[in-house]
């Protein structure tokens, strides 16, 4: 059986990659197979947070899920710090996973930056707590984007080694990640080798979701992009990673191929690219937006669908974690 579990961390303002590689997902998703959606405080963490407004920013992110269209009749919404069971388990999984296999993660190396020796040790061992974050569910699909597909591997490789050492054959699932989809790795609009991000210092290296009509047409404006006009074929396209991401996310807002955008507008310039992406940026995100403003407006609503997600989460979490702890050999 099938069960789907994802999220997104509170860290800021969310924006066009986090919609496209992961929100419309989740949107699609709640109505074929149960769907847990969670709001990532605990990774969040991993980075300085100011502790006054986090609550407000996981807010902002459940605001975001609703207005992209979860139904929290129909997908269990909740915040990670509500269900303590995943820290239970990513200790766990601390204990599973090798060094050797952190190690190798890209995101912490891009993350941690110049001076590892001081990044958090969280944000080392953030797959880890990842993996509990699915399995503790026992998901077995995991809408995310294409920057998640290592952490994926690495929760696969702690379920089957769990398995394994445990003597538990198929205990847990090895969930696949969903990555697929036009909007699986959106570019910042300053850098065509880096992806968009909540932690980019520049607002204007990405298109949020609050933004209004003037800031996305500005920020597409400005958008980082070579003189060349648009060019016939694919190959072509691919080599100019700016302008490849200015098509690339033409293609998934309005729900078609780079190959067919590319069609229409080959040997245009951007002069007259840009106002047409900016056109259809304003009107796909437009209402997302004001939902999202609608949905801030009334934080105690926000706060009872949150709360109601969080005890149906721990009502499917506890026999699973309960289970585990007997294989394991804990005392409780
Ligand atoms: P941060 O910089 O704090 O890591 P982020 O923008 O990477 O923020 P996350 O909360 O880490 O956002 O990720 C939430 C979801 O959005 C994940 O499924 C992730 O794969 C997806 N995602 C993030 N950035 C992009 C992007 N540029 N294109 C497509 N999907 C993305
Ligand atoms: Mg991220």
């Amino acid at each position: 059986l099938a069960r789907v579990l994802s999220g997104v961390q509170p860290t800021g303002a969310l924006h066009l990659g986090n919609y496209l590689g992961a929100l419309v997902k989740f949107t699609r998703l709640q109505h074929e197979t149960e769907t847990f959606i969670f709001v990532a405080d605990m990774h969040a963490i991993t980075q300085w947070q100011d502790p006054k407004l986090l609550k407000s920013q996981v807010r902002e992110i459940a605001a975001a899920y609703l207005a992209s269209g979860l139904d929290p009749k129909v997908a269990t919404i909740f915040p990670q710090s509500a269900v303590t069971a995943h820290a239970e388990l990513a200790w766990i999984f601390n204990c599973v996973a090798r060094l050797g296999w952190l190690d190798r993660m890209t995101q912490f190396k891009e993350k941690s930056g110049k001076h590892k020796e001081r990044a958090s040790v969280g944000l080392y061992t953030y797959p880890v707590l990842q993996a509990a974050d699915i399995l503790l569910y026992k998901a077995t699909q995991v809408p995310v984007g294409e920057d998640q597909r290592q952490h994926l591997e690495l929760t696969r490789d702690i379920a089957a080694k769990f398995n394994h050492d445990y003597e538990v054959p198929g205990f847990f699932p090895l969930p696949e990640a969903l990555t697929q989809g036009p909007g699986a790795r959106i570019m910042s609009l300053r850098d065509g080798s880096a992806k968009m991000s909540k932690s980019d210092p520049s607002d204007y290296s990405r298109i949020n979701l609050t933004d209004d009509a003037d800031a996305i047409v500005q920020k597409i404006k400005k958008a980082r992009t070579d003189p060349e006009p648009l060019p016939e074929t694919m190959d072509e396209l691919k080599a100019r990673p700016e302008a490849n991401n200015l098509v690339g996310i033409y293609a998934a807002l309005d729900g078609r191929t780079s190959e067919a955008v590319l069609a229409e507008f080959a040997g245009q310039g951007f002069g007259s690219f840009k106002p047409k992406l900016a056109d259809l940026a304003v009107a796909k995100l437009g209402s997302v937006g004001e939902a999202m403003r609608g949905y801030m407006s009334d934080p105690a609503e926000i706060d009872r669908i949150l709360d109601a997600g969080a005890a149906r989460a721990r009502e499917v979490a506890a026999p699973i974690l309960a289970e585990v702890k007997q294989i394991v050999g804990f005392w409780g």
